[in-house]
């Protein structure tokens, strides 16, 4: 099966971009849209700008209530299930879809931004990818249409990067019916409306932890700590959540015992990616609003846009952001027609979808980094644009930046992440899914042989680029 899916396909493998030259006309970009993509985008803009955008100080003020009224008319519209198979109840788009009504639904404020990539994401895939025709059945449907919300807790006060050495313990009972789970959980998104939780509890002294759907009901020993203080995402609710001898069926393990860690892990690398296409139109809309205000703010009789301080930012800014929406939604192609090849190959939807997003988690650790860090500074930048008004929280440009700071940190903070790629690049190559053997063997022996002293052609559109990235990718492989 693998030998014809690698045979059959000719989009770049994961991590393959290293080596490979992809052509342009192969690489997908937002101009690539299909009609449905763009009236799907349109309706999500749509929806932004009547439901979320006129409240946006109420989202600052800490408006949990807010923010799960709008997370239901986003399931009303079906946004919450465009991931979701329909007959799940979703709307079963492709994965670019799925990018693209992250973006766009996610750019007007960190708080409906978390709580949709919590719910959508390691809320409801777990179940989706990992559950069995019973479990997708009894609670998919409703996470699809936001009559209910899903959580996932995995993070414990001595459980952070390190995910798997959580205490949190599931007992099986006498009557092998049920796990009791007690364990404390805590920076929990969506805890404070949640009514599924994935928890990831280890039962016995298992290696590794196993994960439960756990429905919340508070005469089932669950509590929740009071909502977190924090310094941005205001109304996204984050709580601790606390398990004291919940009774779960034992229907309810999600995949097989010790499976916990994997599910959680491939839960992330779908996470990792919408986060970062997620930061996008956060950075579009920063860009835009400073653009906007260098235009009509003047000093020394002069439009501050015309002093070329200001052009620099603005020019760094908008390249940030071009750059981070290619490198998305170019790998959100590459994802879906590897996901469509699985399928077609015979692989289930949960195979596919899953084998399908880990061929390029290298990718998506890449992109989190990369994007979540340009956000931070483009809305940086943007309040120095700004100058003492961005300072101030009656302009977007406070809240842009207080926001941008947690994607550094959730989903894998980004020295995990950088760690990730590099270990999973490394990885791949071992196992000869990438050869960097005899690529890197051709830059050594350039480096020891003569210099070419040839002028190369830079007519070309893009030709002194391609040469400069060609360069780097040297550098990569001489390094690794
Ligand atoms: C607002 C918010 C919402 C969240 N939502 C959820 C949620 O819904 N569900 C959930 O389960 N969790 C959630 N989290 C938890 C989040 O995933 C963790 O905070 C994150 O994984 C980091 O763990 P930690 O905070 O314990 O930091 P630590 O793991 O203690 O890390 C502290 C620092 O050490 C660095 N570090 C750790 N290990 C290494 C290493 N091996 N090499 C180099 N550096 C290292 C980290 O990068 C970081 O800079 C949320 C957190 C926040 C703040």
């Amino acid at each position: 099966m693998e030998e014809i899916i690698e045979k059959k396909q000719e989009i770049t493998r994961g991590g393959e971009f290293i080596v490979k030259e992809t052509d342009c006309e192969n690489i997908f970009t937002p101009e690539d849209f299909s009609e449905e993509q763009k009236m799907m985008k349109q309706a999500v803009m749509d929806f932004i700008d009547k439901e979320v955008w006129p409240h946006k100080e109420r989202f600052e003020k800490k408006d949990y209530k807010l923010t799960e009224d709008v997370m239901r008319k986003a399931g009303e519209l079906g946004f919450l299930g465009v991931a979701v198979p329909e007959e799940y109840g979703g709307l079963g788009m492709g994965f670019v879809s799925t990018m693209l009504v992250c973006e766009y639904i996610s750019g007007c404020t960190g708080s409906l931004s978390t709580a949709f990539g919590a719910h959508t994401g390691i809320g409801t895939m777990p179940i989706v990818l990992y559950g069995t025709e019973e479990q997708k059945k009894k609670y998919v449907p409703k996470l699809s249409s936001g009559e209910h919300f899903g959580s996932y807790c995995l993070t414990e006060p001595t459980a952070g990067s390190d995910a798997n050495s959580g205490k949190t313990k599931a007992v099986l009972t006498d009557d092998g019916k049920h796990y009791l789970i007690s364990g404390q959980k805590m920076w929990i998104s969506n805890a404070g409306f949640a009514n599924i939780f994935i928890v990831f509890a280890r039962i016995e002294n298992d290696k590794n932890i196993t994960g439960f759907i756990v429905p919340n009901d508070p005469n089932n020993g669950i509590t929740l700590g009071e909502e977190e203080n924090k310094l941005g995402i205001h109304s996204s609710s984050t709580r601790q959540v606390f398990f004291n001898n919940t009774k779960v069926p034992v229907e309810n393990m999600l995949s097989d015992r010790g499976n916990g860690f994997k599910i959680a892990m491939n839960s992330l690398n779908v996470g990792r990616i919408k986060l970062a296409v997620a930061c996008i139109d956060a950075q579009k809309r920063v860009t835009k609003l400073s653009v906007q205000y260098a235009n009509e703010r003047e000093q020394f009789k002069t439009k501050i846009i015309d002093f070329e301080a200001i052009k620099q930012k603005v020019a760094q800014m908008a390249t940030d952001t071009y750059v981070g929406e290619s490198a998305c939604y170019r790998a959100s192609k590459d994802i879906e027609d590897r996901i469509n090849i699985r399928h077609q190959s015979g692989n289930s939807f949960q195979e596919a979808e899953l084998k399908g997003v880990e061929e390029y988690v290298v990718e998506c650790s890449i992109l989190k980094v990369a994007v979540s860090e340009d956000c931070q500074k483009t809305s940086d930048e943007g309040i120095q644009v700004f100058g003492g008004m961005g300072f101030s929280a009656d302009t977007p440009m406070e809240s842009a930046w207080r926001d941008a700071r947690i994607s550094r940190i959730y989903e894998g903070t980004n020295e995990i992440n950088r760690m990730l790629s590099v270990g999973m690049l490394i990885k791949k190559a071992m196992k000869g899914h990438i050869d960097f053997i005899n690529p890197a063997s051709k830059v050594e022996e350039e480096l020891k042989g003569i210099p070419s002293f040839e002028v190369p052609d830079l007519t070309k559109l893009f030709s002194q680029e391609k040469i400069i990235i060609k360069n780097l990718k040297k550098v990569f492989l001489m390094l690794a």
